[in-house]
């Protein structure tokens, strides 16, 4: 980006799925976008790697998803199984499906959307934060080789991930005291059992661990564990994994021959809490603007749904039909119209992790009513949007 660079109408920091979606739709509105990113695409990220029916349904409007599912495994429920060995399977309704996508996959094809639509995409450019003026944010600071530089826009649009530095340096968020827990991600060779068809998730005593089919016969596992049990694990994350499933009876002989495919990731702490949308000149969407719990894999619908608030908002502004100082409370009343009942039940889950005589008694109770325990799994996979 040329310190002459003129003005823009938005700049999206973040080019994950929240930033590329967002700048693709005030693209399309015809507004001058420029997308940045600090990470060069395509690039991996700790993640699941599974899009839920929801999110296939939300993405559907935006792109056509039939050109993501060469490169994916369509997924038709989730096996969950709790302390005890108690396993029990979940189906979507009949006809739908998720699908698991790599995400150094999925986003780069989402990248290229943007691109097509006319953002202009710079990666390899780190954000130190907003640049700010008379308490309205009138662009952000770019890191140099020589130290920071100014870039203007009209609007920012912070989507810069769970650890966002735009929402940090606002005040926005902060890391809430409970829960503190920490993901472990890699990619393995060799899990014996793994149904191309579903995804598993492992209930333990305050931790989990999920695996998902990729393709390729590769597995996706995160492991999440509480903070006293991550604290010696941070540095040494494979062992971490393979700790835990060697003190697992379910887990230990499928990953007898697991081998590593990729390099182990750590992140953490994992949940982040966030007290507005956004600031005069600056709305937030994705994991910038809270992140609850990996556990019901729905952070990407959420993350496509909040960017498509987060543009309407940011077209209405740009227009001149929304104040600028009106904007991140109109976003937070959106937001909470749409997401306010998944959040309680995000929040529901997370704490019943936290008690595993709950989860024993929750598994048991989903294997003696497997009805109840589907209706859940739609729920979290957000069957609802997609029916
Ligand atoms: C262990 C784990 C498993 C998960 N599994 C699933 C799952 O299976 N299904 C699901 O739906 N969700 C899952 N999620 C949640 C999902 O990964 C997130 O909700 C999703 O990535 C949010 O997208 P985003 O665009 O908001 O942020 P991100 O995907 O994190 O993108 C943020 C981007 O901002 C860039 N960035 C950050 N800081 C700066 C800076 N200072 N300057 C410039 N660029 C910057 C980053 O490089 C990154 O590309 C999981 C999360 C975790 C932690």
């Amino acid at each position: 980006m040329s310190p002459h660079t003129p003005i823009d109408d938005v700049t999206v920091v973040g080019a994950g799925p929240a930033g590329a979606l967002a700048a693709l739709m005030l693209a399309r509105r015809g507004l001058r976008v420029r997308l940045v990113d600090r990470a060069r695409f395509p690039r991996p990220k700790l993640c699941g790697d599974t899009l839920n029916p929801g999110a296939l349904a939300s993405l559907a409007p935006l792109l056509d998803v039939d050109t993501l599912r060469p490169f994916g495994l369509p997924l038709a429920g989730m096996r969950l199984s709790g302390p005890g060995g108690v396993t029990v399977t979940g189906r979507y309704p009949a006809g739908l499906t998720g699908l698991s996508v790599t995400r150094l996959v999925l986003d780069a094809r989402l990248l290229d959307v943007a691109r097509l639509a006319g953002v202009m995409v710079e990666d390899g450019v780190v954000v130190r934060g907003p640049a700010t003026g008379s308490g309205v944010v009138h662009g952000v600071r770019i890191v140099t080789a020589s130290g920071e530089r100014e870039h203007r826009s009209r609007l920012v649009l912070g989507c810069d991930g769970r650890a966002s530095a735009l929402a940090r340096a606002c005040g926005l968020a902060h890391t809430p005291r409970s829960p503190r827990r920490w993901a472990f991600g890699v990619y393995v060779h060799g899990v014996q059992g793994v149904d191309p068809a579903y995804g598993e998730m492992h209930v333990r005593d305050g931790s989990y661990l999920g695996i998902a089919p990729v393709a390729g016969g590769l597995a996706n596992v995160c492991l999440v564990l509480p903070r006293l049990r991550a604290a010696g694990a941070v540095g040494r994350p494979w062992e971490a994994i393979r700790d835990a499933v060697a003190a697992d009876v379910l887990l230990r002989e499928r990953f007898a021959d697991a081998r590593l495919a990729s390099d182990p990731v750590v992140l953490g702490p994992v949940a982040v809490d966030v007290a507005r949308a956004g600031v005069p000149g600056m709305l937030l969407a994705g994991d910038a603007s809270g992140f609850v719990d990996p556990m019901t894999g729905d952070g990407l619908r959420l993350a496509i749904d909040g960017a498509q608030l987060a543009a309407a908002i940011a077209i209405e502004v740009l227009e001149g039909r929304l104040a600028a100082d009106a904007a991140a409370s109109a976003l937070a009343t959106a937001r909470r119209r749409a997401f306010a009942a998944k959040w309680r039940f995000n929040r529901g889950l997370r704490a019943l992790v936290d008690a595993p005589s709950l989860v024993r008694a929750a598994t048991l109770a989903a294997r003696a009513w497997p009805g109840a325990f589907e209706a859940m799994v739609r729920y979290a996979g957000d069957a609802r949007l997609a029916a």
